[in-house]
């Protein structure tokens, strides 16, 4: 590593910051960003096609969100709405609603990550519907805290304890022979069953657990199925929602109206924020319930409030939309030039590369080609992550501000990077220093 890339601020971080807390696929230290640029620390311009996991949907530094946390903070209406009433935060609550199809009674949690968020509408939902029963998918993940781990099928299956009344079912398409019927026939005997289940948590698009685009009708089923059980079908928009996908809500694609949706990541434009929405019952069902001092925070909310009403007022998922187009086709002629490009999947601007010819699928210790790829895409100026059971699909979730011009730059590169690595030209013991999943 160099002094260009950062290495002391590296070495102080490792002395001085948790491991626990780190997820690295090469050696990335910055100092600053703007839109979609991250500013390395020595001075490289990086082209970040992962928006930190899609937090930065807005991209860095947005005027709107700088303004909107500056006034804010300059006149702050405490700290927090459990304890405060402040009009950011029910404004957005109010506006966040406003959003949503149908005509329910629905209320609003806020936090401050998705794993929270999805915690504690989990923890709402048993206490109202007196069920314990949570059906979700395998390679699913809705967070990383303890309750959230445990109904998260990715962590599941990587050996974090399962909750106790947790079912998985295959996420379809995720591998082969997941196919829907099948899937289908499974959740009815699981909700049929006695006691029922109180919730079924899905991502409208798996991203995590490999960039997994269901078939068409799939939430359809899905909302039919919780509809006669009694069973509440809650949408994990976190990653996904909020324009990502080329419609404001990713559920939108099947047409469905879920009862719970929660929100996270983008929501903040990068600060801490996320939000469950979810029918009154249930989220009234109790006070002092789940309680954290800063949620609701009036700083984090009113970035909210503007990274929501950017995405409206400049109708960024249409934007998404006819940008992942592009970024799709120019990614799907990569395909022709390159054997091991074995998918190009998509929708909107969440878009997966998988690649075949994994170096570690014989059982070798080498990294994957999707570790070389992105380690090689950061030497040559872009940053991009990779997802998926076998750490093999390249995960491109940049800024919904994404130009023309930047696509067809991070094309180039991701072309680069996949010649390279398939010419064995990238430095495997450098790439193995940084573990990936
Ligand atoms: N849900 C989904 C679908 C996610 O992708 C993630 C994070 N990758 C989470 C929940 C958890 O969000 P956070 O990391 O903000 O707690």
């Amino acid at each position: 590593m160099t002094d260009q890339c950062g290495s002391r601020l590296y070495e102080r971080e490792a002395a001085a910051l948790a491991a626990v807390q780190r997820l690295r696929f090469f050696p990335l230290a910055v100092t600053g960003g703007d839109g979609c640029w991250l500013h390395e620390a020595g001075g490289r311009r990086l082209l970040d096609l992962s928006a930190t996991w899609s937090a930065a949907g807005l991209g860095y530094a947005h005027p709107a969100v700088v303004a909107a946390v500056a006034r804010a903070a300059g006149d702050m209406a405490g700290a927090g709405a459990g304890s405060v009433c402040n009009p950011e935060s029910v404004g957005l609550a109010e506006e966040l609603v406003a959003t949503l199809p149908g005509a329910a009674d629905r209320r609003v949690y806020l936090g401050h990550s998705g794993s929270d968020a999805n915690e504690a509408v989990v923890r709402a939902i048993r206490r109202a519907t007196g069920r314990r029963r949570l059906v979700a998918f395998h390679g699913s993940y809705h967070g990383g805290l303890a309750g959230s781990a445990q109904f998260s099928g990715l962590m599941v299956d990587a050996g974090e304890p399962a909750d106790p009344d947790l079912t998985l079912l295959d996420y379809p398409g995720a591998a082969p022979g997941t196919d829907l019927p099948a899937i289908l026939a499974r959740l009815d005997a699981v909700l049929g069953a006695p006691g029922g289940a109180a919730a079924l948590l899905v991502e409208p698009v798996m991203s995590d657990g490999g960039i997994v685009i269901p078939p068409a009708g799939f939430l359809r089923e899905l909302r039919d199925r919780c509809g006669r059980h009694g069973t509440l079908l809650l949408c994990d928009e976190v990653k996904v929602g909020l324009g990502r996908t080329g419609m404001l809500h990713a559920f939108a694609a099947d047409g469905v109206e879920p009862d719970v949706v929660t929100f996270g990541k983008s929501l903040g434009g990068g600060l801490p924020l996320s939000a469950a929405v979810g029918p009154a019952e249930v989220m009234n069902v109790a006070e002092a319930f789940t309680m954290l001092t800063t949620a609701g925070n009036p700083v984090c909310a009113a970035a909210g409030r503007a990274v929501l009403r950017t995405i409206l007022a400049e109708d960024l998922p249409a934007r998404a939309a006819a940008t992942g187009e592009v970024f799709l086709r120019g990614l799907r002629e990569l395909q022709g030039r390159h054997r091991c490009v074995s998918e190009v999947r998509g929708r909107g601007l969440v878009i997966g590369l998988e690649l075949r010819g994994d170096a570690s699928a014989d059982g070798s210790s080498q990294p994957t080609l999707a570790a070389q790829v992105a380690y090689r895409a950061w030497e040559l100026g872009v940053v991009l992550f990779y997802v998926g059971p076998r750490a093999d699909v390249l995960e491109i979730t940049p800024p919904l501000i994404i130009s023309a011009q930047q696509v067809q730059q991070a094309i180039e590169i991701v072309d680069r990077a996949i010649g390279d690595a398939e010419a064995g030209q990238v430095d495997k013991d450098a790439v193995a220093a940084y573990s990936g999943w």
